[in-house]
């Protein structure tokens, strides 16, 4: 640059802008020293230099805030506005650079030199201008800056490389900056260059904004449409009168619980399919349902058990009276319980008469131990799926009743009562009892599969007791897995007892009376137990102890009353209860022949029974009814046949049965009955029948019949003895061989009874029978058992019995 060429011209600071040669623009000037500038150009009608700030903030630019690089313009047109302000019209003409600017007081000046293009014939400049003007196509199609057709159309045939570089660079929406640093390339191919890859980025950069504004835009679209759907739907579900839910809930719950791995994976998993759910769809109820068992059942929750057997002792002797036995043998199983960690080996199995406190008991081991206390009935239960509940593909499944009572446990060691295993039947739909072998296995509980909760479940820890009425119609392999503990029912006397020191107190307190507010006395209490309930347990006793207690509550309201006390006699209870239920006392008011008292045990207990013969003429037919089981049935025919064998013995016709049709009957004829152990008493009763002898209604009898006459040992003994007290026996004819078992009946029972231990059918008859004075039984010797000694004596002069 020459000192020479350098030429004196007005300077206009612009603010944010850059200007090119051959740019038109119009400006608006304001600034007082600008405008100077602008009219000193016009008037000379001399060039003016247009440079940019370096800051666009600053209002009164000296030379040091100013460029060194600007554009001479010629000012084509100037208006003044009447608020002082210009608006002007310039057109750049050539690029200047300042070599000093001249302060001076009335506007900027700068010596300028001009800054002519340098390699304008650079070989490669055509292949830059086609680049440049291809990129230039590009970027109109793709940028959203409005460029005016003009500008496309000339650019599209500017010949001159450095016209088309500054054309694009005026009309190109670049930052200032970088417009600054084009106009100061001098050399013509990198401007060229520079512009092109500016261009090619600007592209890029637009190309990228608009994918990622497309992507925002869709997921906003989609965001927006799921929204408004989830809305409606939850506007519908409001409009039906349902909550909608965010499972939230659900998820807190989930993650508050404690369970094993393998649950909580199942668990979420299946609350990530309940997200993706429509919220009322059945499937999702489903799902909720599972998730809502899987987190209200225990998983590790536990009860701080102990056992402390005399404070066992203590708890079973306070809430049960009597059951010595009983309560031994569980003492000492917790005793040894208390000894292993887990429990092993047989589970305890209560059987007995109903009422008898087995449920009670198993409720006060529960207490005993500290644990909680859950039961089941396995009554009329014949499908396994009732244990094992269904899988969940079926609708309405449910977990089987071990979980679901687990779930009401809220513990995974609670005593865990399995009522009437007995009662349990097997059907096409499987076996029940094969479920439960799986549950009491010590080997197989820690991982019981119930069919719905799908995953393995730990029964170890529970502690299970059974309780059953009879043995029997237990399956014989769980039975092996059970230690059997017995309980018979109860004696007058402990019935008594257990009235007034449990069943009153209980019943008053829950009938909302003070505890003196009713006395029962003892009278009461026998007036119950002997005209209005017959049972082996204590059931009915207490029912019918509520029962006073309700009505005694309306009598106080009714009289206005509500302070009185009663005492109870036996009068006041009859008042209550009404006619007798029962007959107490002697079951028949005369001894009668072909009437006999047996002694029968069943399931709710010992009972007494009568049997009755009658004779027809006829041709031998014998007919038994009073719906008697198979076994009863023959054993009817078995002692039909052993008197048949003992006729000539027992002075009878020989043939007597050609000519008579004999009926046994056993009343209460709607109730099934069977077992073999009446067979002396029918024996007897044909007997006394043929002979026409009478039988002592005192005496009750049991024991089965062989064919030779012998008499073979029964069961219930204890529970038959009880009946026969009950019913107020005072003589019992019993098998030899049952001598053994006398000793575990309540000995006040032993000795308030006339026991009578036979081997043979004729000792039955002998005791039996109640001959006259003079007459005789047998007529000659026994067939197949020595008749005691006693019984051969006849008084002299004795007539033989010939009624036939
Ligand atoms: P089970 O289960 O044998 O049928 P429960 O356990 O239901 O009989 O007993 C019936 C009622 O009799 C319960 O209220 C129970 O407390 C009471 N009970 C039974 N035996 C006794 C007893 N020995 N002492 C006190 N109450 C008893």
């Amino acid at each position: 640059m020459s000192e020479f060429n350098l030429v004196r011209y007005p300077v206009m600071p612009l603010r944010d802008m850059v200007l090119f040669p051959g740019m038109i623009a119009p400006l608006v000037v304001g600034r007082k020293n600008s405008v100077r500038a602008l009219e000193h150009a016009m008037e000379q009608h001399s060039l003016i230099f247009l440079v940019a700030q370096k800051e666009a903030g600053v209002d009164d630019p000296q030379a040091a805030d100013l460029h060194r690089c600007g554009v001479l313009a010629t000012v084509i047109q100037l208006l003044r506005l009447p608020d002082g302000t210009i608006k002007a019209l310039v057109e750049g003409k050539r690029r200047a650079e300042v070599a000093a600017y001249i302060e001076c007081s009335d506007f900027l000046r700068a010596d300028l030199s001009e800054q002519p293009d340098t390699e304008a014939e650079h070989p490669d400049l055509p292949a830059y201008s086609r680049e440049l003007r291809r990129a230039f196509a590009d970027y109109i199609k793709i940028s959203r800056q409005k460029i005016p057709s003009e500008i496309t159309k000339v650019a599209a045939v500017m010949e001159n490389p450095a016209r088309l570089a500054d054309l694009l660079c005026a009309h190109v929406q670049l930052p200032s900056g970088v417009k600054q640093e084009l106009l100061e390339t001098i050399a013509l191919p990198d401007r060229l260059r520079r512009l092109i890859e500016l261009l090619y980025r600007e592209i890029e950069l637009d190309e990228l904004e608009k994918s990622i504004e497309t992507k925002v835009r869709k997921r906003l679209a989609d965001n927006q449409r799921n929204y408004y759907l989830g809305e409606k739907v939850k506007e519908i579900q409001q409009e039906m009168g349902h909550v909608p839910d965010d499972h939230s809930e659900l998820q807190a719950a989930l993650e508050k619980k404690n369970m094993p791995e393998a649950a909580r994976e199942k668990a979420l998993k299946e609350l990530a399919k309940l997200k993706a759910m429509p919220p009322m769809s059945a499937e999702s109820t489903v799902v909720r349902n599972y998730l809502d068992v899987l987190i209200s059942l225990p998983w590790t929750e536990k009860s701080e058990t102990k056992i402390d057997i005399e404070e066992a002792e203590r708890i079973l002797d306070q809430d049960h009276h009597g059951l010595k036995k009983t309560k031994e043998r569980i003492l000492e199983y917790l005793a040894v319980q208390a000894q292993v960690e887990k429990i092993r080996g047989p589970i305890i199995c209560l059987v007995g008469p109903p009422g008898v406190g087995k449920t009670s008991i198993c409720k006060s081991i529960a207490k005993a131990m500290n644990r909680k206390f859950v039961r089941i009935s396995l009554g009329g239960m014949r499908d396994e799926a009732e244990i094992r509940g269904h899988r969940r593909t079926y609708i309405g499944a449910m977990p089987g009743k071990i979980i679901h009572a687990m779930q009401r446990a809220e513990v995974i060691n609670p005593v865990f009562c399995l009522d009437e295993v007995d009662k349990m039947s097997v059907d096409f739909r499987g076996d029940p009892s094969a479920a439960l072998l799986e549950v009491l296995d010590p080997e197989q509980n820690s991982a019981f599969n119930d069919h719905y909760l799908d995953l393995d479940y730990d029964l170890s820890e529970v502690f299970f007791i059974a309780t059953a009425n009879s043995l029997h119609s237990i399956p014989l392999p769980l039975q092996d897995r059970m230690e059997i503990i017995r309980l018979s029912g109860y004696t007058e006397e402990e019935k008594l007892r257990i009235a007034q020191e449990y069943l009153a107190p209980k019943q008053l307190e829950r009938n909302g009376f003070a505890p003196d507010d009713i006395v029962f006395e003892e009278a009461a209490v026998l007036e119950i137990v002997r005209r209005y309930t017959r049972e082996a347990g204590v059931r009915d006793l207490e029912r019918t102890i509520a029962s006073i207690c309700r009505k005694v509550a309306r009598d106080r309201l009714q009289k206005k009353e509500p302070e009185r006390k009663y005492q109870l006699g036996s009068a006041a209870v009859s008042g209550y209860l009404g006619v007798p239920k029962h007959r107490y006392g002697l079951a028949e008011k005369e001894d009668e022949t072909g009437l006999v008292t047996g002694l029968a045990w069943t399931e709710v207990g010992g009972e007494l029974l009568q049997i009755e013969t009658a004779l027809m003429p006829g041709t031998g037919k014998l007919t038994i009814t009073g719906k008697l089981g198979e076994v009863m049935q023959e054993s009817a025919q078995a002692a039909l046949a052993c008197v048949r064998s003992r006729a000539e013995r027992l002075g009878l016709d020989p043939g007597f049965y050609q000519k008579l049709d004999i009926h046994v009957h056993v009343p209460e004829g709607a109730i099934p009955k069977d077992g073999p152990s009446a067979g002396i008493t029918m024996a007897t009763s044909i007997v006394s029948a043929l002979l026409k002898v009478p039988v002592d209604r005192q005496l009750a009898m049991t024991g089965e019949i062989t064919l030779r006459g012998r008499v073979l040992p029964i069961g219930g003994l204890t529970e038959k003895l009880l009946a026969a007290k009950r019913g107020g026996i005072s003589r019992v004819i019993l098998p030899k061989e049952n001598e053994r078992d006398l000793e575990e009946v309540p000995t006040n029972v032993r000795t308030s009874l006339d026991i009578a231990l036979v081997e043979h059918v004729d000792e039955v008859f002998s005791q039996a029978l109640l001959l006259d004075k003079g007459e005789v039984l047998f007529h000659d010797q026994p067939l197949s058992a020595p008749i005691p000694a006693a019984l051969i004596t006849v008084p002299a002069g004795a007539v033989p019995v010939q009624r036939a």
